[in-house]
């Protein structure tokens, strides 16, 4: 048996539920460190794991060596392998794939197969090339123009080489396999500086050498690039004058800003009394160990101001800060007032960089080069290691927990990582979920308060209209009602800007047939596509999946459609219609694909450039327009039809957080609310902006019918393509299930099974769904009864055929 100099325990980035022991031979004694990857063997593959601390040998089975270590430094501080762990356990997610998508893409070393002929399979099958079949012709006359990897060999990405016919031309001594490293995708970005050399300039330097010399000098370094665009010979004379020495030419590591325009500094504000009690009390707990707080300030209460000055504390006693932000357009916003502040000490992660510049933010970060971190819910992995603060903006908003494969929530393990960290957290919110609101009353978070907006300006008046009352109305005047459009008469009048409101993009989205009445349907999805004018397309919102316009019925052939339903499109066409002179905007998703266009409809807003801006609900999100004087929410029913439990929550935020975005300049802001329910209690109490009013019904409802977060869910989502072993997957489950519970006093008290039954939306992108909630007021008896499940039952959780995914505090239970 082979001796090593130590064990280490490793986690691959594959689906298993265990971490494995390898040793470690003397050559890579000194360069495996916790934190970094290692190429390991798994099976007859080799794989990408990761380090995650010396162990003993477990065991006298031969262990497998670690083959190589693949980075010089460690990627993430040792100190988060404990959040890493507690992740994985909790949302019963492999480790390996926890830690993985806690990385920034394109680190990931891909083991790839590449076949080469060789000289004598060349000739070979040109003399037998008649007798070959089709696909190994194909594959020797791919193979004469040199080696290819596995992957491309069948030259089409829906095809494969069957592994027999490369074992047959193997086994011919025809071509030979080799197994090649391909490094990630990510390089590091490098540029030539020049700098005064250390001989002195002769006096007969012709003038162009001496233009360079001379801004070298002022400037004591400057990018060879830039002194090219000055000095179109400068990187010819450069070359020379460094053979001289009277430059030093040198190579130096770059950042790729991800910043577009430079940011004007700015200095604090005083506080006002309210924030400077807030700000006060956050600010004596920061560096004695883990605080959890809500904070709940109205909107324009001056919160992120609140956040700079804890952050400059935070940064003096020498520890890091984090802030996360529910989405991309308010990192932009919440970037510009840090970085207006804390300069370059700011670092962003978000989707919205390239794998390059998220690459290397990590590793500033990774360097402690940055002592703010600002990014959406995956920077909650942010590689800090000395975190005094971490801020959770708009923690209410569902955004922290949408996601693929691991369905985290990143509020939640944002107080977990605090908590491992002994770490302050902060979540703010003017309409804090009912879930932090609950944790508030039963002590689990301090709460503080912001009642007043800054400089006491007052919150908007809200004006409610009751959409029956309007019905028959015909075109535009049936969702821009009289009182909204003389609001935006008055409004634009004044050369203010106006907000609209409609959590529904498209332009109609319930189009039928007007002979027989059919609505037009999505052929992989239960649901009715949307017209989108625009594109010229019926498109459906689950899957994507779009008919061409015009369109025939599929039931009854060519027929007229009536475009019925509404969507932002539809209400920018009736803006126009009815405000020909005002510049009217659109934002939604479908404005919105192309990167960077976002900040460029925002940028425009605030540039005066946009009157009317038409949205969804990603303009209800914290942007601070001072122009924004009414809000006209077009139908605020819409979010109410969700089937959730969480609908009635979800449409209060939203409607206190779109009417938040009116009157925060000098000038006082208003409302219009049109809805079809003016007595449900979301709406009655968004109208007041009355948050207590809300929660206390709100709460009433949960507790009443033991929903979180007074009890705790977790879901198992059954899909397949075919519909029967959805369902048999779906009942055999359920029937495992029971077993269990009934197998156990403890699982009998405190585990209630409710379903399978199908999802409210049947099937999406062709595959049908069915759900089962496991409920429970205490977590640990719900989460061992899941495990006791999966154990139970594997093949059910490995079917070829359905696909069941285990949700942990599950959102969108549609
Ligand atoms: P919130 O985050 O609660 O929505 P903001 O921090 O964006 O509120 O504050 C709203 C506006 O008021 C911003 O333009 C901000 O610059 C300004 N502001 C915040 N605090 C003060 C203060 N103490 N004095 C003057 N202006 C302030
Ligand atoms: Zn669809």
């Amino acid at each position: 048996m082979t001796t090593y100099s130590c064990h280490v325990d490793v986690a691959v980035a594959l689906p298993l539920d265990q971490t494995y022991t390898y040793g470690v031979p003397e050559s890579l004694a000194s360069s495996v460190m916790p934190g970094k990857r290692v190429l390991v063997p798994m099976g007859r593959r080799r794989v990408t794991g990761y380090v995650l601390g010396e162990t003993d040998c477990r065991g006298a089975y031969a262990v497998k060596r670690i083959l190589d270590v693949l980075d010089p430094v460690p990627l993430f501080p040792p100190g988060m392998i404990p959040f890493f762990k507690w992740v994985s356990e909790y949302y019963m997610h492999p480790l390996g794939e926890v830690i993985q998508s806690a990385l920034p893409g394109g680190l990931n070393v891909v083991d790839l197969v590449t076949v080469a002929a060789t000289p004598e399979g060349l000739a070979a099958a040109d003399v037998e090339f008649t007798h070959l079949s089709p696909l190994a012709r194909e594959v020797m006359t791919r193979l004469r123009s040199g080696p290819i990897r596995l992957r491309d060999l069948a030259g089409r990405a829906d095809r494969r080489v069957p592994a027999a016919l490369i074992q047959d031309l193997e086994d011919r001594g025809w071509l030979c396999r080799e197994r090649r490293l391909q490094g990630g995708a990510t390089r590091l970005r490098m540029e030539r500086f020049a700098a005064m050399g250390d001989q002195p300039a002769p006096p007969s330097l012709s003038r162009a050498r001496r233009e360079i010399l001379s801004m070298i000098e002022a400037r004591r370094e400057m990018p060879v690039g830039e002194l090219a665009g000055l000095v179109p010979t400068a990187p010819r004379l450069i070359r020379a004058m460094a053979d001289q020495g009277l430059v030093r030419v040198y190579e130096k590591r770059m950042y790729r800003d991800p910043f577009g325009e430079p940011i004007p500094p700015d200095e604090p504000r005083v506080l006002n009394s309210e924030q400077a009690a807030v700000a006060a009390e956050v600010g004596a707990a920061i560096g004695k160990g883990f605080c959890p707080y809500l904070l709940a300030g109205v909107t324009g209460s001056g919160k992120t101001e609140v956040y700079l000055h804890l952050a400059r504390k935070v940064i003096e006693t020498g520890l890091s800060v984090l802030v996360l932000v529910p989405e991309i357009a308010l990192i932009s916003q919440m970037e510009r007032r840090f970085r207006a502040r804390f300069g370059d000490a700011v670092a962003v992660l978000h989707s919205g960089l390239s794998s390059g510049e998220r690459y290397d933010q990590w590793l500033r970060i990774l360097n402690r080069e940055a002592a703010v971190v600002i990014g959406a819910r995956s920077a909650v992995f942010a590689p800090l290691d000395n975190a005094g603060l971490i801020i959770v903006d708009e923690e209410h908003d569902t955004s922290y927990k949408q996601g693929a494969d691991l369905l985290y929530n990143a509020r939640d393990i944002a107080v977990v990582r605090a908590k491992l960290s002994a770490a302050v957290v902060v979540l703010g919110s003017a309409t804090p979920s009912v879930h932090s609101c609950y944790n508030a009353r039963i002590g689990k978070l301090k709460e503080l308060r912001i009642r007043k907006r800054v400089e006491s300006r007052p919150l908007a008046e809200i004006t409610v209209v009751d959409l029956k009352k309007v019905q028959d109305a015909r075109g535009a005047r049936r969702y821009i009602t009289p009182v909204l459009h003389d609001a935006m008469k008055a409004a634009l009048g004044k050369n203010e800007q106006v907000l609209l409101f409609l959590n529904r993009r498209g332009f109609a989205s319930f189009p039928v047939c007007s002979s027989c009445g059919n609505a037009i349907r999505c052929a992989h999805c239960d649901i009715t596509l949307t017209y989108h004018r625009l594109a010229g397309v019926y498109r459906c919102h689950y899957c994507g999946y779009t008919r061409p316009v015009p369109s025939d019925c599929p039931a009854c052939g060519p027929s007229h459609i009536k475009l019925l339903g509404l969507g932002t499109e539809k209400v920018e066409a009736a803006v126009t219609a009815l405000f020909p002179g005002a510049r009217v905007a659109r934002m939604d998703r479908d404005t919105t694909t192309r990167k960077g266009s976002v900040v460029r409809i925002l940028k425009s807003l605030r540039k005066g450039a946009v009157d009317v801006l038409v949205g969804t609900q990603m303009v209800a999100k914290g942007h601070d327009f001072p122009n924004i004087t009414l809000v006209g929410v077009i139908c605020a029913d819409l979010s109410l039809s969700f089937p959730d439990f969480r609908a009635g929550e979800r449409t209060f935020q939203l409607l206190a957080q779109v009417a938040g975005r009116a009157g925060r300049g000098d000038a006082p802001g208003r409302v219009i609310l049109q809805t079809y329910t003016p007595d449900h209690f979301s709406i009655v109490a968004a109208a007041m902006q009355d948050y207590e009013a809300f929660y206390k019904v709100e709460i009433g409802f949960r507790r009443a019918l033991a929903y979180p977060p007074v009890s705790r869910i977790i879901q198992f989502k059954i899909s397949s393509v075919e519909q029967a072993a959805a369902r048999e997957v779906a009942e055999s489950l359920g029937g495992v299930c029971r077993e269990i519970r009934g197998g156990e006093e403890t699982y009998e008290k405190w585990v209630e099974i409710l379903g399978p039954v199908e999802a409210s939306i049947q099937r999406i992108a062709g595959r049908h769904r069915w759900q089962m909630l496991i409920k429970g007021r205490r977590v640990a008896p719900l989460r061992r009864f899941v495990r006791a499940v999966s154990a139970a039952a594997p093949a059910l959780f490995r079917h070829s055929k359905v696909r069941v995914v285990i949700d942990v505090d599950p959102f969108f239970m549609s």
